[in-house]
């Protein structure tokens, strides 16, 4: 696994308006940290400087040591998987969907990534509302089984590092708890960040970290945390 620092890291999206106000974490290898926090604390700004779909104004981001402005865009993307809120699927097949992971993966790669996350049975199907053909349905996916497609596209994909942004937020409590046992076994043995809204889905990480305001408010265990109030 790959071990993730951010050193003293500020950033702003504009200059007058400071989001990530000096913070300093680390996600040691094959660790699940959490990033908890009120909506707007800058959590999701956290994942986009990992993407380097921004650069941090001061401080830095290192992987294994390396300087992520020394990586290329492209390097980053193949070795982070990210598990969003809200799936978006393709205009092609669960199966097509599920590839997108890694497109030189032989038909038995997928077939067996879709039975770990439980989508196999509709593989050959196409989503509702795409281009099917006529006198065709599409497949009417719940939420929960969009995000077992992407778990499945990221299960397929194997990369050293997980980023689950908001994953399980917008599906019911039944649903939620499914889902994040099956995230809890991909994140097994991968350095794995966490973001959530609240602290009672994010139980098992190594470290809880409450961001507030672009500072880190505090930090701990599930326990601690609760200890604290
Ligand atoms: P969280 O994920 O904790 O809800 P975000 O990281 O998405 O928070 O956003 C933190 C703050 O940055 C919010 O006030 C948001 O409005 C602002 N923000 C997010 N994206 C942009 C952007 N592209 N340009 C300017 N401000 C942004
Ligand atoms: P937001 O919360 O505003 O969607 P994100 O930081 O989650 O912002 O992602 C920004 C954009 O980048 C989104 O459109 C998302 O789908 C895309 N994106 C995120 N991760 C990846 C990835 N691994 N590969 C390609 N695109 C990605």
């Amino acid at each position: 696994g790959a071990n993730i620092r951010f050193e003293d890291v500020h950033f702003a999206y504009d200059p007058n308006r400071e989001i990530l106000k000096g913070i300093s974490f680390e996600v040691p290898a094959a660790a699940t940290v959490a990033i908890v926090g009120p909506s707007g604390a800058g959590k999701s700004t956290i994942s986009r400087l990992l993407f380097r779909f921004y650069d941090v104004t001061s401080g830095r981001i290192t992987i294994d040591g390396q300087d992520i402005r020394a990586v290329e865009q492209e390097s980053l993307r193949s070795a982070i998987g990210m598990v969003p809120q809200d799936t978006v699927l393709f205009n092609d097949t669960i199966g097509y969907n599920i590839r997108y992971g890694r497109w030189e993966a032989s038909d038995d790669e997928v077939r067996e990534a879709a039975g770990m996350a439980q989508v196999d049975h509709f593989i050959e199907q196409l989503p509702e509302g795409y281009d099917t053909p006529v006198g065709e349905r599409g497949l009417k996916l719940s939420g929960g089984e969009k995000q077992r497609v992407a778990i499945a596209r990221t299960i397929l994909k194997a990369p050293p590092i997980l980023i689950f942004d908001e994953a399980t937020s917008a599906l019911d409590t039944a649903t939620e708890q499914e889902i994040q046992q099956a995230l809890d076994l991909v994140s097994r043995d991968r350095t794995t960040l966490i973001i959530a809204h609240r602290l009672s889905t994010v139980v098992n990480a190594d470290r809880i970290i409450v961001l507030q305001d672009g500072r880190i408010a505090e930090q701990g265990t599930h326990g601690e945390l609760m200890l604290r109030g």
